[in-house]
């Protein structure tokens, strides 16, 4: 900041030629200017001060926010954990006193220190990889059917709550593999961009799956009704690739990545789902019942290879071929006349094709998903870099 005092030659200047009344004047000036810097310097300072408390104060709500929503998980029924007492003794001597007046994050942190955790996260974790117990439960209406499954709505007689059953008859055997793998591999999972597992029930004549329900529907379904515009491809990708990131950091390959499997709720968040063709790459007792994903979206390697050519990069080729699905509202296109050539192209490692129309950065997004040899295919991480699907956020 510079000085508005006047200078040492100004004031020898002055007190040789200038009257008292000229000096005056400038000094008055002085400690006008001086006031209205300080007066910004105070203003800036009050400014910042204004935006520090609002921020403290967004996050402080948020806390409570996440706090309460805590606190109603616990008050219902859950299974697969002992219980956690929601008051310990020193706690509930606490609570009772009529004095006392606890935030919902006071009471948080007060019930973990009353059980096993550290703090209020370990605590939150555990109880966000709990499961809901459906024990007493109603089958609505079909709301969905692929080629092993009926998913159907279904509620809980216990407290309302809807959930989606996925159910195939206990006498198909081949449907019973691909849900029984389903299960097995959902069971490990928990990634809110990964459909939430809620349990299974055999009823004798039927294996149901129950998952948390998914009311708008896959993303094929969404681009048939109305077209994707670039900014909602990005904002889609970039969350499919945060489930891939957290799937593939557990070591398993979805297998079967495609509009058709992915899940959209009404508020935009993705939702992986149909995990029947999925591997776990550290347990292969599975996979070599289970059969290949579907051929348009296949990465070169599995066409050649069948089921050794799984890997996670394969799941990655995938992706780009569900990018371009997005962006084009077509499955990919390789151009074949039939079948037979359509799996020839598919081997070559050509590819699809990739539309000139689409921007520069979405066909550089799509084109290094597409790298035919698997082990220069970017990682899901990397991709989260990568321009396009940074443009939304
Ligand atoms: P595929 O033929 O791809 O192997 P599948 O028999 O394993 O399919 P899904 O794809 O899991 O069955 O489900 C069939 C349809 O049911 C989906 O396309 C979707 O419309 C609907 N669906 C599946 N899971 C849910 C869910 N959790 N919430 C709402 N709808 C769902």
């Amino acid at each position: 900041m510079s000085s508005p005092m006047p200078s040492t030659s100004t004031q020898a200047a002055c007190s040789s030629s200038c009257s008292f009344s000229d000096y005056a004047e400038a000094s008055a000036q002085y400690v006008m200017r001086s006031v209205q810097t300080l007066r910004s310097v105070v203003e800036a300072a009050a400014h910042s001060a204004g935006n520090c408390a609002r921020l403290i104060g967004e996050m402080l709500r948020s806390a409570e926010n996440t706090a309460l929503t805590i606190l109603k998980k616990l008050g219902r029924p859950i299974q697969n954990e002992e219980n956690i007492a929601v008051q310990s003794p020193q706690a509930a001597a606490v609570f009772s006193n009529p004095n006392y007046r606890a935030s919902p994050v006071q009471i948080l942190a007060q019930i973990a220190r009353g059980n096993r955790y550290s703090d209020v996260y370990s605590l939150a974790l555990a109880i966000s990889r709990r499961r809901r117990r459906i024990t007493d439960w109603e089958r609505g209406d079909l709301i969905g059917k692929g080629s092993f499954a009926s998913v159907y709505k279904g509620y809980s007689n216990e407290d309302g709550f809807f959930f989606a059953a996925k159910g195939v008859s206990l006498k198909e055997h081949k449907s019973l593999c691909h849900l029984e793998n389903e299960i097995a591999i959902l069971e490990g999972l928990d990634h809110e961009n990964i459909i939430q597992y809620y349990g299974t029930l055999n009823d004798g004549e039927m294996l149901y799956i129950f998952l948390e329900l998914v009311s708008h529907g896959t993303l094929e379904q969404a681009y048939k009704n109305c077209p994707f515009k670039q900014s909602q491809v990005s904002h889609y990708t970039r969350q499919i690739l945060l489930g891939l990131k957290y799937l593939h950091s557990c070591k398993v390959v979805h297998g079967d990545l495609k509009c058709a499997n992915i899940l959209v709720t009404e508020s935009g968040r993705i939702k992986l789902a149909d995990f029947g063709l999925s591997r776990s790459m550290e347990d292969h007792s599975q996979s070599l019942k289970l059969g290949l994903g579907s051929p348009f979206w296949m990465a070169p390697e599995v066409a050649k290879l069948k089921r050794v050519g799984y890997g996670l990069p394969s799941d990655i080729w995938s992706l780009g071929c569900t990018v371009t699905e997005m962006s084009t509202r077509k499955y990919p296109q390789y151009n074949a006349r039939d079948a037979f050539n359509l799996h020839r192209a598919i081997r070559s490692g050509k590819g699809p094709v990739v539309p000139d129309y689409l921007s520069d950065t979405l066909k550089e997004f799509i084109t290094q998903c597409l790298q035919p040899d698997p082990k220069q295919r970017p990682t899901a991480a990397d991709l989260l870099a990568h321009r396009f699907v940074n443009e939304s956020s």
